[in-house]
């Protein structure tokens, strides 16, 4: 069992900490780097992103030959760790939700002229991209319960229904949807690819959240009257779900991948502190119980990592890694809240001002536990996989997931 990078991987990996660390670390204590929406500022992020994709820094999972980096899940495990010692790093990088899932489902999926028409203009970073599933009262953790429907008229597809949170969507030009074409659970979804000049649908409004938002908000969307052709159904009619699951595993890890990111810095920024502050004598970092919260932290941090990386060596084993990533996910939500917490506890007043991005993180890491798929569903998963399992839920190697 081998726990090292790759020389190559981690040559990259270093490349993507040296420029976090000299150029995007330094914009996030000015105020003129953020925009309405505690984002990156677009034009600021247009020149970060020129840079990134002149180092070859760009798309790291998508194919080399269609401008990306090719890397495996396990190379953007470290990669995307790394990205996200920044707030603002995962973007520049275009290794961001929902893109980067919704760039790998179209890659995965996508037929030849729906990866020219849809795809490559994401991964080109003309377009940014949406995926649209959670309803109003119906599909959010039970998928089966979607109803938004996709009815057959004539030679198109005429959808009708409501969608909300779904992000990016206030500046997204691409976009997947989910809608029911069928009654049963299993083959009843169908996934549809649409633009958002296409006429049929509109944003009812951009929902406020607690924490910042990625460039285009969270938006609720009504469809009424929305038509679309067969080339822009995604896979079959019917295999909405499977489309879903292909999106959804490794969306859940990449966010994984960033969060254990987050987590660091955010302990990172604690230590710079715990190192010099004194109070009663002596300075925070030698006082016993500061050294139990770090050293808890940290810990948590790294087997949530490890969870990751098994899970992202599945994937490239060609397992679903179904059950490792639900652990994964789980496990890191958590090892990032615990991560944030202790970092502003230990910062104390100041860790709760905006003089630290610790205080961005701690409403950010809120949605961690919540987004695709609530932990307790996904606890739910690995129950159902025991019951099913039973001893098999323990084995080794790339025959598990
Ligand atoms: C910041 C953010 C961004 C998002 N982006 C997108 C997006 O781009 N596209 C998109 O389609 N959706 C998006 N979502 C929606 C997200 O995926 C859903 O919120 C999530 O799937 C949960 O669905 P729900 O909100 O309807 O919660 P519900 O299904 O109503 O569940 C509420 C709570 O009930 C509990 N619960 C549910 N089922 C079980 C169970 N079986 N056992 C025990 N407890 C259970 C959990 O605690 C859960 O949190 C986003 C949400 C947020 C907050």
């Amino acid at each position: 069992m081998d726990f090292s990078l790759p020389p190559q991987i981690d040559e990259i990996r270093q490349r993507i900490r040296a420029m976090i660390e000299e150029r995007i670390i330094p914009l996030e204590s000015d105020p003129a780097s953020y925009d309405e929406h505690e984002n990156i500022r677009k034009p600021l992020l247009e020149e970060l992103r020129a840079e990134a994709k002149a180092k070859g820094l760009w798309a790291l999972g998508m194919p080399q030959e269609r401008g990306g980096g090719g890397l495996p899940m396990v190379g953007l495990a470290a990669c995307y760790e790394e990205m996200n010692r920044s707030i603002f790093g995962p973007v520049v990088f275009h290794g961001a939700a929902p893109d980067d899932g919704n760039m790998r489902l179209l890659n995965m999926v996508g037929t030849e002229a729906q990866k020219e028409r849809w795809l490559q203009p994401i991964i080109d970073g003309k377009v940014q991209s949406a995926f649209a599933m959670t309803e109003p009262d119906g599909c959010g953790s039970d998928p089966s319960m979607t109803y938004t429907r996709a009815e057959r008229k004539g030679d198109r597809w005429v959808i009708r229904g409501r969608k909300h949170y779904i992000t990016g969507a206030a500046e997204a030009k691409h976009f997947i949807l989910m809608a029911r074409t069928g009654e049963d659970d299993r083959n009843g979804l169908t996934a549809f690819l649409y633009h958002a000049d296409q006429p049929g649908w509109r944003i009812i409004r951009r929902i406020p959240i607690m924490g910042p938002e990625e460039h285009g908000g969270h938006c609720e969307l009504e469809f009424d009257g929305l038509e679309i052709t067969d080339e822009n159904v995604l896979m079959k009619v019917g295999d909405g779900l499977r489309a879903t699951q292909i999106r959804l595993g490794p969306a859940r890890l990449t966010h994984c991948m960033r969060w254990t990111g987050m987590g660091r810095r955010a302990l990172e920024i604690a230590m710079a502190r715990v190192e010099v502050r004194k109070a009663f004598g002596s300075t925070l970092i030698e006082k016993e119980s500061v050294q139990q919260m770090i050293g808890q932290a940290a810990m948590e941090l790294d087997i949530g990592r490890l969870l990751t990386m098994r899970a992202a060596w599945l994937l490239d084993n060609g397992s679903l890694a179904r059950k490792e990533i639900s652990m994964a996910k789980v496990v890191v939500a958590d090892a990032l809240h615990k991560a944030v917490d202790t970092s502003l506890q230990l910062l104390g007043a100041r860790g709760y001002s905006k003089d630290t991005v610790v205080e961005w993180m701690y409403r950010y890491a809120r949605q961690a536990r919540l987004v695709d798929g609530a932990s307790e569903v996904h606890r739910m998963v690995l129950t159902n996989f025991l019951r099913r399992q039973g001893k098999d839920f323990f084995a080794w190697g790339a025959g598990r997931g």
